[in-house]
């Protein structure tokens, strides 16, 4: 028997309508999220594990909120069905963003363990509650992934140690999710995937997922692109035979380019996977990361959205992806996961992980791991303490007389540009 729900039970209107529509400063009541942990996670469950329809709220609700606060939220969402699979879990976790836009008065950004949630005045004078976004996710993944879907259990943590308990359990996840594509190479496959989930507020940009390119939020990797194609033939995941390649170096083919022509609705006629200098791949706002040129140091900087501060190339991380994060394709910059700083192909076009010369500590502490393996790869064990971060300063001067001291291969490549 399948539950079919078509009623949205919430005192708010909610559709698509509503998708694009910004929760400003002026109409914020309060958010959860932004200087406060924000947490996402889907997980497979069992069937008699869990109570299709329940939806719990542990902690304070909108209505012990104050006016003007941020407080943490972990949206914790289980799923049980004859034909559920672990691989399915990042699909259905990454409509959390659209599904709960689409609740009118109440924005969502982000995704995984950097997910934020405005919510408006004017929502709150209807009567909004934390329960409301557990209830569109039942009501949605029941309605959009009947296959899938039989049942669906929502729970809201609001207390800092239980969003920090499942933010941890989260990463867990995140990580093995991520390694899943760990030893494919691009060369190995013949067919990328599409990912235009993100259209609605980029309407040109179109990522082209591939084993060693994840999408740029971090959410989506070539098998996930894959699991969702298999669950929704005519979704936003759309299988690209890759075809000729047109430059191995800086990662082009025609079968992406045609693609993402008409994906793009003719505004974007091609662009190159592994480079940030040359025709780089288009950004969206909800990129984990952004990577941006060093001109003088010779190489580049990446920042994280989590960071708030200064950087060297003089732009903070909220200002660059209010520049490039449209949709277009930004050459100097690029959007990029978390992940990507450590897959094999990262701007291979622009000289690799060598050119990396900046990037905020938290970031560099949180792939230290992989930093230090890719070190190891490349015949720069050390590699991992060459690169500068704002201890070491935020201006393109301090940061080039660091590297000259510890002697950062950047030094000694090819330009960058010229
Ligand atoms: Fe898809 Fe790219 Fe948006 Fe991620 S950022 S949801 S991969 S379009
Ligand atoms: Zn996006």
């Amino acid at each position: 028997l399948k539950v079919t729900v078509s009623e949205i039970d919430i005192p708010l209107s909610y559709g698509p309508a509503f998708e694009g529509e910004r929760v400003r400063k002026d109409d914020l009541y309060c958010q959860f999220g932004a200087k406060e942990q924000c947490t996402e996670l889907v997980k497979m469950a069992e069937m008699n594990e869990i109570e299709d329809g329940k939806v719990t709220v542990v902690g304070p609700d909108i209505k012990d909120c104050q006016e003007g606060k941020a407080y943490p939220l972990a949206i914790f969402v289980q799923v049980a069905g004859r034909e559920f699979q672990p691989d399915f879990e990042p699909i259905l976790e990454r409509q959390i963003h659209h599904l709960t836009n689409y609740i009118q008065g109440v924005m969502h950004i982000g995704q995984r363990d950097i997910a934020w949630v405005r919510v408006s005045k004017a929502a709150v004078d209807k009567g909004f509650s934390l329960e409301h976004i557990g209830k569109v996710l039942h009501a949605k993944f029941h309605q959009d992934f009947t296959k899938i879907a039989d049942k669906v259990e929502v729970t809201l943590y609001t207390k800092k140690e239980d969003v920090d308990k499942l933010t941890a359990t989260a990463r867990d996840e995140y990580k093995t999710r991520d390694e899943r594509v760990e030893k494919m190479t691009d060369e190995s496959v013949e067919i990328y995937y599409s990912c235009t989930l993100c259209q609605s507020f980029a309407p040109n940009h179109v990522c082209t997922v591939s084993p060693e390119r994840t999408g740029l939020c971090g959410a989506y990797n070539w098998m996930d692109c894959k699991a969702s194609y298999e669950i929704n033939p005519t979704g936003p995941n759309q299988p690209i035979e890759k075809g000729e390649c047109l430059d191995p170096v800086l990662g082009q083919w025609k079968g992406v380019n045609d693609f993402v022509y008409k994906a793009s609705r003719g505004n974007v006629t091609h662009y190159n996977f592994y480079s940030m200098v040359h025709d780089p791949m288009t950004t969206c706002g909800c990129c984990e990361a952004i990577a941006a040129m060093l001109p003088m140091c010779n190489g580049i900087m990446t920042v994280n959205r989590d960071y708030m501060g200064e950087t060297p190339c003089g732009m903070k991380f909220t200002t660059l992806a209010g520049v490039m994060g449209g949709g277009a394709s930004s050459p100097g910059f690029v959007g990029h996961s978390k992940y990507n700083v450590t897959q094999r192909k990262f701007i291979a076009g622009d000289g690799g992980i060598k050119r990396l010369v900046w990037m905020p500590k938290i970031f560099k502490e949180e792939i230290k791991d992989r930093l230090i393996k890719r070190g190891e790869e490349i015949g720069i064990p050390n590699f991992y303490d060459m690169i500068a971060d704002e201890t070491v300063g935020t201006t393109e001067e301090e940061v080039y007389e660091f590297l000259q001291k510890v002697g950062h291969p950047a030094l000694e490549m090819d330009p960058i540009v010229g």
